[in-house]
């Protein structure tokens, strides 16, 4: 169970009033009951539940059963898509271990909002059943031009590699190319572009900023999931995170 307070021995960490109808709904949880809750900061802890009603309750928490661990450092920047595949490339992505989602808006992007309060809770439910410790921050709907504009040399995206899946002749294999920034110690982000692949405005762009790397998945044209994950898998395989 993900909880926001520090976690520390004797402490009691509220429930939300979601996580308490999934105790008492779904797992049919009471007081007394032990589970673990986490966060980045505090690792994971054993607690028990010392209230629940519908609409909250506490746990208070006993002892530590994993210490906190070191987050990879690695971004996915990808285009909302359709039909709940945007929820779906929260929810692998997090699996994946990413430490931050942003959504981007490009210019053959098709799904113009997103809704940010579903996808936090996407990756919380994503973090809980793998299991890690963290939960990756989910950005707002950003426009791609505006990011790459103060790209690496804003104080958010400060000295970070970005991969863009890109079906060009002059992109590297994936593999090469993170094996390579892996050595370097640079951490890294990852683009795909929408269904309806980026524009050439924006290809443009790209090869015009600085630590922007093309990376090519293969010689097939694979749908934008798809390409998220073939991605941070290789990443998550090659970077051993
Ligand atoms: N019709 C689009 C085009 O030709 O650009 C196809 C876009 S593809 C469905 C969606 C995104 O997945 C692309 O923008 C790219 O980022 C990524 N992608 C798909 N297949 C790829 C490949 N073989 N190599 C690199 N990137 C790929």
């Amino acid at each position: 169970l993900h909880v926001d307070t520090p976690l520390a021995a004797g402490q009691s960490a509220p429930l939300s009033g979601d996580q308490a109808h999934y105790l008492r709904g779904v797992l049919r949880q009471a007081p007394g009951d032990r589970l673990l809750a986490f966060n980045e900061a505090g690792g994971e802890w054993l607690g028990e539940i010392s209230a629940l009603s519908k609409s909250g309750g506490t746990i208070t928490l006993l002892e530590q059963t994993r210490p906190p661990v070191a987050v990879p450092d690695a971004w996915l920047l990808f285009a909302p898509l359709k039909g709940g595949r945007t929820e779906y490339v929260v929810e692998k992505a997090t699996e994946l271990g990413v430490a931050r989602l942003c959504p981007v808006l490009t210019r053959r992007g098709d799904v113009p909002r997103v809704n940010l309060d579903r996808l936090r809770a996407n990756a919380v439910e994503a973090a809980e059943q793998c299991e890690r410790l963290s939960v990756p921050v989910v950005d707002p709907l950003t426009d791609l031009s505006s990011l790459l504009a103060g790209w690496p040399a804003n104080p958010l995206t400060r000295d970070r590699t970005l991969f863009v899946a890109a079906e060009t002749g002059a992109a590297q294999p994936l593999a090469t190319a993170v094996t390579a920034a892996t050595a370097s110690g640079r951490p890294a982000a990852f683009l795909v572009g929408p269904e309806g692949g980026l524009h050439p405005g924006e290809l443009d762009q790209l090869a015009k900023t600085p630590f922007v790397v093309p990376v090519g998945l293969g010689p097939r044209i694979l749908r934008a999931d798809t390409a998220a994950f073939a991605v941070l898998a290789l990443w998550q395989a090659l970077a051993g995170d």
